[in-house]
């Protein structure tokens, strides 16, 4: 390899371009050839054999390169800078060096393997270098189309997610509205309210507050999310966010200063960081509040103020309803199932008895009765036949009294009956005759028409025996009532 670092070799580097011509037509040249016309900086400027079909001849007139079938007119070319010899012939390789230009370098026999090696190496490092690239491009694209896949895949999960908050509020708002269709109370329609904040718009705290006309308050109904304490029970219609919305309407304040007072409605109101209150209406008026607060910055989208509409407008009216139906059951004074008195009428008559008794020098008694195993029987027959031993038990009541008597449900399956001027003997023969009738009441009856034995206890207590006020006597009976059921039930016991 001497040749190819010679002066002239480093000339024509300078100039750029190294000027080579190939001796031989063979396989090899042709490979050879192919070769060197893919370097840059070199050029085959021609090719010697003396077959012009020979195949490195041929590739040569393809690629435009000058042949010669006379070693010796390749020899004589001017410009060359190197001739290599792959034509294992020794006369050509004499006529190469004897008619050679004086720079000229011959590369022969092992020089010229050498060479061969050189250039196979450079072509496959190329194409490694060529595979390398189009294996980097490639991997660019997965990577690219892998990214695009991920986005599109959390986009999706986001989606889902979203979906699936959106339905399970799509469930929990029709629930809620079934619900307020269903739902009678007061107390039951402020607590759905609540829930239906927490459920339907994630609400941390609500609270539901009336407006009570007497006075100008707002009373707390229902709350969640913190214990009843952190509420305030009640508070004037001019305090708090609570008033503004009352006086103004829809309002909410994300981020509450400390001081300005308008969280008051909360015993610690530094905890409240935001808080949102909308009224509840009736027509024009304002029936109440429903408040929604956060211990956490939070400012609620119109969405979710629309949706804070929609359960106001829907639930007021089921509020309304309720509110109705609290107070008829307050003005009325009987119990709708029993149509005995109800337990405010009994407390209300009792008191003007007693202070009559009083006046007199009367004696008065009160009787005290619940239904025993009154649960078990529910659970075995059902409600609505439990509520047919209601009415037969209120029934006997009324049958075994005098007109001046009081007899009212004073709860569930209680009952207390009121006798003026009655002492304890009197009334001990009364509370008796109603166990006895109970106790062979033949109307009772269970799926197959066989007749149930229903039974009942009784307390008697005696006014001024017992107790000198109405509260007090109505609680010795309800004790001499449980002394009843200690001892066996089906029975009457008098107080101490
Ligand atoms: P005890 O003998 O100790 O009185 O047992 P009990 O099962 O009667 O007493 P408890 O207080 O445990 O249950 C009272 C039951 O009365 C529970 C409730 O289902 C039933 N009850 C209360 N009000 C009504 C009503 O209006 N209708 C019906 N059907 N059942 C009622
Ligand atoms: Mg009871
Ligand atoms: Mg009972």
């Amino acid at each position: 390899m001497e040749e190819l670092t010679g002066s002239t070799v480093s000339r024509s580097v300078r100039e750029g371009q190294i000027r080579i011509a190939i001796a031989g037509g063979g396989l090899r040249a042709t490979s050879v050839l192919r070769l060197l016309n893919d370097i840059e900086n070199l050029s085959v400027a021609a090719v010697y054999d003396p077959s012009r079909t020979a195949p490195a001849m041929r590739l040569a007139e393809d690629l435009g390169v000058f042949t010669t079938t006379q070693a010796s007119e390749l020899a004589q070319i001017a410009g060359l800078d190197l001739i290599l010899d792959l034509s294992d012939d020794i006369v050509v390789r004499e006529a190469l060096e004897s008619e050679r230009q004086p720079d000229v370098a011959i590369i022969t026999g092992n020089g010229s393997e050498l060479v061969w090696d050189l250039l196979i190496a450079k072509k496959r490092s190329e194409e490694q270098e060529k595979i390398f690239v189009e294996l980097q491009v490639a991997y660019d694209k997965i990577r690219s189309h892998e990214r695009r896949l991920q986005s599109s895949k959390e986009a999706l999960e986001r989606a889902n997610e979203e979906l699936e908050s959106r339905l399970a509020e799509i469930f929990f708002t029709h629930e809620f509205f079934k619900a307020l269709t269903t739902f009678s109370s007061v107390d039951d329609v402020t607590s759905l309210i609540v829930d239906g904040a927490n459920g339907i718009l994630g609400a941390e705290i609500s609270a539901v507050y009336l407006f009570e006309h007497r006075d100008w308050t707002l009373h707390l109904r229902a709350s969640q999310g913190r214990p009843e304490e952190f509420f305030r029970p009640s508070m004037p219609v001019s305090e708090t966010l609570l008033g503004v919305a009352f006086r103004e309407g829809f309002v909410q304040q994300t981020d509450v200063a400390g001081g300005a007072g308008l969280a008051d409605w909360a015993a610690h109101s530094d905890e409240v960081r935001s808080q949102a209150a909308m009224p509840l209406r009736s027509g024009d008026s304002v029936i109440g509040v429903l408040l929604i607060a956060s211990a956490t910055f939070r400012e609620l989208t119109q969405a979710e103020r629309d949706r804070l509409q929609v359960i106001a407008n829907q639930s007021s009216l089921a509020l309304q309803n309720a509110l109705l139906h609290e107070e008829l059951e307050r003005l009325s004074v009987t119990d709708r199932l029993t149509e005995l008195y109800n337990h405010g009428y009994l407390h209300q008559r009792l008191d003007e008895e007693i202070e009559r008794a009083m006046r007199f020098g009367h004696r008065l008694s009160v009787i005290m009765l619940d239904i025993d195993d009154f649960k078990q029987f529910n659970d075995r027959y059902g409600h609505p036949r439990g509520d047919t031993v209601l009415k037969a038990v209120s029934a006997i009541i009324r049958q075994n009294l005098r007109e001046i008597d009081v007899a009212a449900r004073y709860g569930g399956e209680e009952f207390v009956v009121v006798l003026p001027e009655t002492d304890v003997a009197g009334a001990l023969a009364v509370a008796e005759r109603i166990r006895a009738s109970t106790e062979s009441y033949p109307n009772i009856a269970d799926d197959h028409g066989e007749r149930v034995v229903q039974t009942v206890s009784l307390g008697v207590a005696t006014y001024p025996l017992h107790a000198s006020d109405g509260a007090s006597l109505i609680e010795s009976a309800d004790q001499a009532m449980y002394r009843a059921k200690r001892t066996g039930k089906n029975r009457v016991v008098v107080a101490v």
